[in-house]
């Protein structure tokens, strides 16, 4: 049994090891080679005779051509490590070229290497073993597989670029859930989040706004069948920056397989087609609005082919041409008005040449209406020129034409006015000003009124008025009225018109677009208005000179004027008496009666007098009467009264003296009349019993005379009684007739010439003085017969009309010239004339029975003719004056 392997063993195994091996002394730097097997002899293509006893570096030398390795420091740094640390030490990998035998070149070789140190037993490296493994082939096939790899890894970094540029969005989603594996930016930002908050997580977790619009099924669709899905245009409920917005996008469903062909998921490409879908949809509401507008304005349209006549329109065209449906184009042209056939032909040829064919024409319709129309179209060519078609619109224009026709009648009416009328733009210009308003303001023509600012036109003074006032008023409010003062471009005179300004607002906005203005030029205005002050003031100079006062007052009876003589009577001031102030001056107790003379007047605008006292300045009562006489204005309206004021006082002074002495006179008469008509009677009745037969009847007439008298006096007591207003009346019932009777019988007796003819109704009794309605009868009867010498016959008669006596006294005697007849009623009034003397008397009868009717509620006149007699007459209330 062999216990110990002899040293020929141990040199078999080191000569026929497989692992090249060399051994090396330690000898540094030579590293002298003690020993070599056969495995490095063959692997270095060496013989063991020329590397034994040599310096490991001299038999390899370093490979020139290799300037990288640094193999020979490497090996020595090597070498050195294992005999300090006395450990092997391995160099992996490392190159070191070896020399083709026979030739200067080397050849690539690589190695890992174990130098491991050889110890005696104190431990001290004594020699190593140099083991160097060739793994060129190995070394080789590493660096190809690296280079490999990392022409993969490049191609997977391009694809990964590629994708996450692509202009198309990309995901890939998997699993049931759709986790997004891999996203791309345009993707994520197609859904509004970044692709790092969407990696790793199902994609409807990220965007859960979109469940439910349908997608979920699309996706699982492709998962399950593996049939992609491709959509274009869909709309998409996207959230973005917090709102949800509609988005258009096109997409791609595709299955995800793996390599064995299993779906594990969707690939989805997709891209945004919003603003295309959004331009394609404004394109399509562009249309759809142009259409309607075409609509909206009436406006019919038609496409006429040329080459075979054939007119295709729209049933608007219709309509205007008057059918209710498109027809064909002879029918149309059969409508056409004869008098426009001509025209239309001629706009029809010339289309064909210009290109555009444009023409008004009138269509008779079928009620027999006539219409306007515009026809407007563009020739269609072809390449050679040849036209083909036409394209054209139909409008009836005839409310249109109206409308400008009115606007020319309105344009004519505004150029013709006097007023300045003009249309200010809101630029600050005039857009338009009327031919008076050119004339007013010195323009020269239409062209010049938008080349001047508005400021021109104005004082500039006062143009300050116009920018802070007028126009901020007219926009705010609408309108602005009153004076301003404008300037005349040519001659600089600035003068005052009446301005009236008017906003003028769009009729469908509202918005202002205009200031419309009338003008009125004031200066003719306030040239009349000082020509009438001027005239007024010389009125009322030559109205304050006059001596009596004079008045004036309007249709409501308010006085409006009173000259200076008034003002100086009363010692009041000027618009004291205006109004109904005038009357204070009156005294009080006079004062209703003049206010009701006035009032009643003014009613029935009649003429009047009134007297009344006055308390003058100079501190005495004035008698005056006042007069008024109605106005008319040009259009015969009742305007006032103009009246004057006379001072009666020292008439009335002479008159009460004159009605004091006839009263004193008459009453002082009165008592020895009175005796001596007694006298008289005693004496007639003494001579007639004595048979002194003559002397008596010249008694009676002395009677008579005395009778006369005795009237006389008491005609002349009865005016101062009526003047001092003491005639009293003593009203009672009596029966009317027979009273007029016995009266008739008596004044019977007076006359033998003449027949009182009686011609009586039945009027009952009558309420009134008896004596004075009596005295009134009596004196008509006397005067008829005083007054026709040469009639024998006088009527009375009597009537009853409405509780109203009537009584008249015809006479057929000298009568009374027309514009006397009112006189006769006045006091001591006797119509002059050659019989004045033939008729005696003092004129006081008629004026006493005027007085009396009056007094009794009645009413007294006269009808005359000269010549042919009169009929005086008069009328009583039946149950008396009414209170
Ligand atoms: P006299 O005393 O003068 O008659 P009257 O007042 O009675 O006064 O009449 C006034 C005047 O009227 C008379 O002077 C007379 O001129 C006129 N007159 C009155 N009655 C008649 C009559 N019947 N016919 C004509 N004239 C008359």
């Amino acid at each position: 049994m062999v216990t110990k392997l002899p040293e020929y063993g141990y040199k078999d195994i080191f000569y026929n090891s497989e692992a090249t091996m060399l051994i090396i002394s330690i000898d540094k730097p030579l590293y002298t080679i003690i020993d070599v097997n056969n495995a490095y002899l063959k692997a270095t293509n060496s013989t063991r005779e020329s590397l034994i006893g040599t310096s490991v570096f001299g038999a390899f030398p370093a490979n020139p051509t290799d300037e990288e390795s640094k193999n020979i420091e490497r090996t020595i740094f090597s070498f050195d490590e294992a005999i300090r640390s006395k450990k092997p030490h391995t160099m992996s990998n490392y190159r070191y070229d070896i020399p083709i035998p026979g030739t200067n070149e080397f050849e690539e070789r690589w190695w890992t290497t174990t130098n491991t140190p050889v110890l005696d037993d104190d431990g001290n490296v004594v020699y190593f073993i140099h083991s160097p493994i060739n793994v060129t082939e190995l070394y080789k096939l590493t660096q190809r597989e690296q280079a490999g790899v990392e022409a993969l890894k490049q191609q997977q970094q391009q694809l990964y670029s590629t994708f996450m540029q692509a202009p198309v969005g990309i995901a890939i989603l998997k699993g049931a859930g759709f986790v997004v594996d891999l996203i791309n930016p345009q993707i994520s930002e197609l859904y509004g989040q970044t692709a790092t908050q969407m990696m790793g997580r199902p994609i409807f977790d990220c965007i859960p706004h979109v469940k439910g619009q349908g997608f979920e099924e699309l996706l699982d669709g492709v998962r399950l069948t593996g049939v992609p899905v491709k959509g274009e245009g869909a709309s998409v409920l996207l959230e973005r920056n917090g709102e949800l917005d509609t988005v258009y996008v096109n997409f791609v469903y595709q299955p995800f397989r793996e390599t064995d062909g299993t779906i594990s998921g969707v690939i989805v490409v997709a891209n945004e087609v919003t603003e295309t879908i959004i331009a394609k949809k404004k394109i399509e509401e562009a249309e759809e609005r142009a259409r309607l507008a075409v609509d909206a304005v009436g406006l019919g349209t038609f496409d006429l082919d040329l080459v075979t006549g054939e007119m295709i329109t729209s049933s608007i065209s219709a309509n205007i041409l008057g059918f209710d449906e498109p027809a064909p184009r002879n029918e149309y042209l059969s409508v056409f008005h004869p008098d426009d056939l001509e025209l239309r032909k001629k706009a029809h040829k010339d289309a064909i040449t210009s290109g555009k064919l444009l023409y008004e024409a009138r269509v008779i319709r079928k009620d027999k209406s006539i219409h306007w129309l515009k026809v407007e179209g563009k020739v269609i060519y072809t390449d050679k020129g040849e036209a083909v078609r036409i394209l054209g619109t139909l409008l009836d224009t005839t409310e249109h034409r109206k409308a400008i026709e009115e606007q020319r009648k309105l344009i004519t009416l505004v150029d013709n006015s006097v007023d300045l009328m003009s249309i200010l733009s809101m630029d600050g210009t005039n857009s338009y000003i009327n031919q008076a308003g050119m004339a007013m303001l010195g323009f020269d023509d239409a062209a010049h009124v938008s080349r001047v600012p508005i400021s021109e036109l104005h004082d500039p003074a006062h143009f300050a008025l116009v920018e802070q006032e007028v126009l901020p008023t007219v926009m705010a409010k609408g309108r602005w009225e009153g004076t301003m003062l404008v300037r005349h471009l040519q001659t600089g005179e600035i003068f005052p018109v009446y301005n009236n300004c008017i906003r003028i607002d769009d009729p469908i906005s509202g918005i202002p677009i205009a200031v419309g203005a009338v003008m009125r030029d004031m200066r003719p205005e306030l040239k009349a208005k000082q020509a009438l002050a001027d005239s007024e003031q010389l009125l009322r100079n030559i109205t304050s000179a006059a001596p009596t006062t004079l008045w004036m007052s309007d249709a409501s009876g308010a006085v409006t004027y009173v000259n200076q003589t008034w003002i100086d009577w009363t010692g009041r001031h000027y618009e004291q008496h205006l109004g109904t102030g005038w009357l204070h001056a009156i005294l009080p107790e006079d004062r209703k009666k003049v206010a009701e003379k006035l009032s009643g007047n003014i009613a029935v605008h009649g003429l009047f007098e009134v007297e009344f006292r006055l308390n003058h300045v100079d501190g005495g009562v004035h008698w005056c009467v006042l007069t008024g006489q109605p106005q008319y204005n040009s259009g015969g309206k009742f305007a006032g009264y103009i009246g004057s004021c006379v001072d009666i006082t020292e008439q009335k002074h002479i008159q009460q003296q004159k009605d004091d002495f006839i009263g004193i006179a008459s009453h002082e008469l009165k008592t020895p009349v009175t005796s001596i008509k007694a006298y008289t009677q005693v004496l007639e009745k003494m001579l007639l019993k004595k048979g002194e037969v003559k002397e008596a009847a010249m008694i009676a007439r002395m009677d008579a005379q005395i009778n006369r008298l005795t009237s006389l006096i008491s005609d002349l007591l009865d005016v101062t009684k009526i003047n001092s207003g003491k005639l009293q009346f003593n009203d009672r019932e009596f029966d009317f007739v027979p009273m007029v009777q016995e009266l008739i019988e008596d004044l019977q007796r007076t006359t033998e010439k003449h027949t009182l003819v009686e011609n009586h109704v039945d009027i009952g009794i009558v309420f009134g003085d008896k004596e004075r309605i009596g005295q009134v009868i009596a004196n008509l009867i006397t005067n008829a017969i005083k007054y026709s010498p040469q009639a024998d016959k006088i009527i009375i008669s009597t009537s009853l009309k409405d509780d109203e006596v009537r009584l008249c006294v015809q006479d057929f005697g000298i009568g009374i010239a027309e514009d006397k007849l009112n006189k006769v009623f006045e006091q001591f009034y006797r119509v002059s004339g050659d019989m004045q003397h033939t008729f005696p008397g003092l004129g006081l009868g008629l004026y006493i029975s005027s007085e009396i009717i009056k007094r009794e509620g009645g009413k007294i006149w006269v009808t005359s003719s000269v010549g042919k007699g009169s009929t005086f007459c008069f009328s009583i209330p039946l149950h008396g004056k009414a209170e």
